[in-house]
C-alpha cells in the first residue's frame, strides 16, 4: 500500500469499528457452551456487508467453522490465512470490576471483556482492516482467507484436527498462515514462531512394603524419592538459566510435579506406621522445539526413572513436536522463509517495532498447520498492553485495537501481493 493511501486513511473516524468489535464482545462463546451460532452468524453479517464470501463448514455438527474469502487475481499464487478461534475460556463474573460479557467501556478506553485480547480483538481486526484494504484493491493478487475456529482452547481436535484433514482445507493451497500471539507490555510487538509441546509423565515406583519403624533399602516411596530428586536437579539446572537471563522461559524444557499418589488410606488420613509398596508422581513437562526428544526420551529411562531403582513410567505426548518430514515444528524468521521477509517489513514500514521472535510457551492450534509443513506465525498487534489472557478483567483499549487495524492493513496489502 502506498504512504498516500495510508495518510489518507488515518484520517478515516475509527469510532465506528470499535463499536462493531464491540458487539462481538458481547457474544458469550466461552466454555462449557459456547454460542458459536451467534458468533458466526454476526461474523458472517460482517463480512457480507464487506463483500466477502463466506462458507459454513460442519465438520463437527456442533462446532461450526465459519470460513471468509477474499479472492485473489491470481489463484495459482498459495493463499495467506487468518485464523482467530471462536471460543474463550470460561469466566468467574464475581472476579471482574465489569461483566464479562459486557465490553463496558472505561473512561480511559479500556474495553472490558472475556475474550478481548484471546482473540476477538484480531477476528475483527482483519475484517476492518480489509474492509478499508477494500477501497483501494478491489482485489488482491493473492487469495486471502479468514478462518474463525471452533474448540481452540480445549484442545482444537474438533476445530482445527477436523478441518487440516478436510478437502477445504487443501483446496484453499494455504501458503502462509498468521494465528493468536500475546500482548506485549512495552513497545514491540511480539511475534511467536513456535509452541512448546506438552509431555504428561508419570512415573510409578513399587518396592518391599515394611513396618513405619523399619529402616531398609528400597521402599517405592524412597525409589520415587531419588526419581523426583534427580528430575529436581535437572528442573533447577533449567530454571537458573532463565533466572541468569540465558534463556526465556519459553526456550528450556520446564518440568513441574503436579501430583504425588502414595500411603494407604485409613479412615481419616493414612496408615501411618506402615511403608507402601506404591507410590506415584505426575510431572507436567514442556519441551521447545528445539530440544531432542529422543534425548528427552533417554534420559527419562536411563535417569528419571530407572528400572533398576523399580521405577517404570509413562509419558503422554500432548502434541507434535516433529512436522511431516520429521523437522522440528517450528516456523523460519529468517530471509530463508519469504514471507517471513514479507511480514517483518510491512510491520515496519507500518511505524512498528518487532521484539526478537519467540517460542510460546503454552500450545495453540498454529501446530497443526506447521505439522504440515506451512508456516505460521503468532501475531495479535497489542504493545503497552498487560498479558491478561485467561485472567480475571481482560481488557484491551480502544487505541490499541484501532492501531491494530492500520498495522493488519500494512500486512495484509503486502503478503497478499506477489513476491
Ligand atoms: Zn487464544
Amino acid at each position: 500500500m502506498s504512504s498516500t493511501t495510508m495518510t489518507k486513511n488515518k484520517k478515516k473516524k475509527k469510532t465506528p469499528q470499535s463499536h462493531a468489535s464491540n458487539s462481538y464482545l458481547r457474544i458469550n462463546t466461552a466454555h462449557p457452551s459456547p454460542d458459536y451460532a451467534s458468533a458466526v452468524s454476526y461474523l458472517t453479517s460482517q463480512a457480507h456487508s464487506i463483500g466477502l464470501t463466506t462458507r459454513t463448514l460442519l465438520l463437527t455438527p456442533a462446532a461450526p467453522l465459519l470460513l471468509v474469502t477474499w479472492p485473489g487475481t491470481r489463484p495459482s499464487l498459495p493463499s495467506l490465512l487468518l485464523n482467530s478461534h471462536l471460543d474463550s475460556v470460561p469466566a468467574e463474573p464475581s472476579k471482574w470490576s465489569h461483566p464479562p460479557f459486557s465490553a463496558a467501556r472505561s473512561p480511559d478506553g479500556r474495553i472490558y471483556a472475556r475474550g478481548a485480547q484471546d482473540d476477538k480483538s484480531i477476528a475483527m481486526q482483519y475484517l476492518e482492516a480489509i474492509r478499508t484494504l477494500k477501497n483501494t484493491i478491489p482485489n488482491p493478487t493473492r487469495t486471502v482467507h479468514i478462518s474463525y475456529v471452533p474448540d481452540e482452547e480445549i484442545g482444537g481436535a474438533d476445530g482445527w484436527g477436523r478441518f487440516v484433514e478436510s478437502e477445504v482445507f487443501d483446496e484453499m493451497r494455504v501458503g502462509f498462515m498468521l494465528d493468536e500471539g500475546q500482548a506485549s507490555v512495552g513497545e514491540e510487538f511480539r511475534v511467536f514462531y513456535a509452541d512448546r509441546c506438552p509431555w504428561w509423565l508419570i512415573v510409578r515406583a513399587v518396592g518391599v512394603p515394611g513396618h513405619g519403624s523399619r529402616m531398609y533399602r528400597g521402599s517405592a516411596l524412597e525409589n520415587l524419592m531419588r526419581s523426583v530428586e534427580v528430575v529436581g536437579g535437572f528442573r533447577e539446572a533449567q530454571f537458573d538459566l532463565v533466572k541468569a537471563g540465558l534463556a526465556p522461559p519459553s526456550e528450556v524444557v520446564s518440568v513441574n510435579p503436579v501430583y504425588f499418589k502414595a500411603g494407604v488410606e485409613s479412615g481419616e488420613g493414612f496408615v501411618m506406621n506402615m511403608q507402601p509398596s506404591e507410590a506415584e508422581a505426575g510431572f507436567d513437562v514442556r519441551l521447545p522445539p528445539t530440544v531432542d526428544p529422543d534425548l528427552l526420551k533417554r534420559r527419562i529411562a536411563e535417569e528419571w526413572a530407572p528400572a533398576h531403582w523399580n521405577l517404570t513410567y509413562t509419558i503422554s505426548e500432548k502434541g507434535p513436536i516433529r512436522d511431516f518430514k520429521g523437522r522440528p515444528l517450528m516456523t523460519a524468521t529468517n530471509d530463508s522463509n519469504p514471507w517471513w521477509s514479507v511480514f517483518s517489513n510491512a510491520i515496519v514500514a507500518a511505524g512498528g517495532k518487532l521484539a526478537k521472535p519467540e517460542i510460546l510457551a503454552s500450545t495453540t492450534d498454529a501446530r497443526f498447520l506447521r505439522q504440515r509443513g506451512i508456516p505460521t506465525l503468532g501475531f495479535s498487534p497489542m504493545t503497552n498492553t498487560p498479558i491478561l489472557l485467561h485472567d480475571h478483567n481482560e481488557f484491551l483499549k480502544d487505541t490499541v485495537y484501532l492501531r491494530g487495524i492500520e498495522i493488519y492493513e500494512h500486512i495484509i496489502s503486502a503478503l497478499s501481493s506477489s513476491f
